[in-house]
């Protein structure tokens, strides 16, 4: 195990708005309030990102090597990790949700922006002890304790100054899951948000020795030939509205279940997809709807800066942040971008 030094101080960037001292010391004084044998229960959003579940599983590994308490992570919904995140160290964690404890000593979840994105599970956050580690703008400060920071590039920047204080040094595993949390929400390093705060991080995970060359081929770069034609098929009905979000313009296309029937393909491959479609130069905002049920569609938002995407997904029921948002929407394809159109004009 190989400890690394933390830098000494924050950035001027991510200063004004993570947690207050008072945030942080209750947020302590929860984990450190739970009894020797004592049950801590982790738990992330549903379909769980990189960040979600590499900072839950990161945060996870270190609360082992603290000693002295069982942990469990998990999440609602579909239990069918994509590969790209199968195998992290601390998946040994993970229990299915109804196996998962219903009344632990302390309950803490992970890039969860409002409970209803916790599924079934948002009742054992009920708790005034409750933890909510986060970096969404749109946070609805849900549970007990809040450790929420907008100005965080993913929220294992949260985690890893979370650890840092329980005096929990970073190893190989711990800094596997929370390099992969950080590459996926900086897009590796290329968002907004990759302040000097982010690389000084990622040095001090990369030092542990990790590989981020095969952590990268990993996470992004590997996709069933199936899903390469699937991709090459719903880009193909790409629309371009140039006059849309005040001239700024939309692009945007929809998958169906139909898309997934045709090409073999499970629904997680579609995740990737917004990344091809958001790099139309003639468009600000980029938008993809992935058809869930008959009627039901997971729409995801990104904006180049000209549109905060996340005030349109919050009205349509969703969340994010302001580049990258997201809601889930009943209707046809046609309503649902009108609706969006609507919003964004
Ligand atoms: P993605 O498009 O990658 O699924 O999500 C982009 C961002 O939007 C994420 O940060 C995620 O938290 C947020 N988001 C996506 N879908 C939903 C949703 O249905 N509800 C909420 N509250 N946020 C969402
Ligand atoms: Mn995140």
């Amino acid at each position: 195990m190989i400890a690394v030094p933390s830098p000494s101080g924050q950035t001027a960037t991510d200063l004004p708005t993570g947690p207050t001292p008072g945030e942080w010391s209750a947020a302590v004084a929860a984990i450190e309030a739970v009894p020797p044998g004592g049950r801590v229960l982790l738990l992330c959003h549903v379909n769980p990102d990189g960040d979600a579940l590499g900072s839950m599983l990161g945060f996870g590994l270190g609360l082992c090597r603290l000693g002295g308490r069982s942990v469990q992570a998990t999440f609602s919904g579909s239990q069918d990790l994509p590969p790209s995140l199968q195998g992290m160290p601390g998946a040994e964690l993970l229990v299915p949700p109804d196996q998962s404890w219903t009344d632990p000593d302390l309950v803490l979840c992970f890039d969860v922006a409002a409970a209803s994105r916790l599924g079934p599970l948002a009742e054992r956050m009920d708790s005034p002890t409750a933890i909510v580690v986060d970096h969404h703008a749109s946070n609805t400060r849900f549970g007990g304790i809040h450790l929420v920071d907008p100005g965080a590039a993913a929220t294992s920047v949260v985690v890893d100054r979370l650890l840092e204080r329980l005096g929990v040094p970073l190893d190989e595993q711990i800094a596997e899951c929370l390099y992969i949390a950080l590459v996926t929400d900086t897009g590796s390093f290329r968002f907004d948000m990759t302040t000097p705060a982010v690389h000084e991080l990622a040095a001090r995970l990369l030092a542990t020795g990790i590989r981020p060359a095969e952590i990268s081929r990993r996470v992004f770069d590997s996709r069933p030939f199936g899903a390469v034609r699937l991709f090459g098929a719903v880009l193909q009905r790409s629309v371009l509205e140039p006059a849309a979000a005040g001239g700024r313009g939309l692009v945007w296309t929809y998958a169906t279940l139909a898309d997934l029937e045709t090409y073999r393909q499970p629904p997680y491959v579609l995740e990737a997809l917004i990344d091809s479609v958001r790099c139309t130069v003639e468009a600000d905002v980029s938008c993809v709807l992935k058809q869930v049920t008959q009627t039901s569609w997971a729409v995801s938002m990104r904006s180049k800066g000209g549109v905060d995407v996340s005030q349109v997904a919050v009205s349509l029921g969703g969340g994010g942040h302001r580049l990258a948002a997201g809601f889930t929407g009943a209707g046809s394809v046609e309503e649902i971008v009108a609706a969006i159109r609507a919003r964004l004009d």
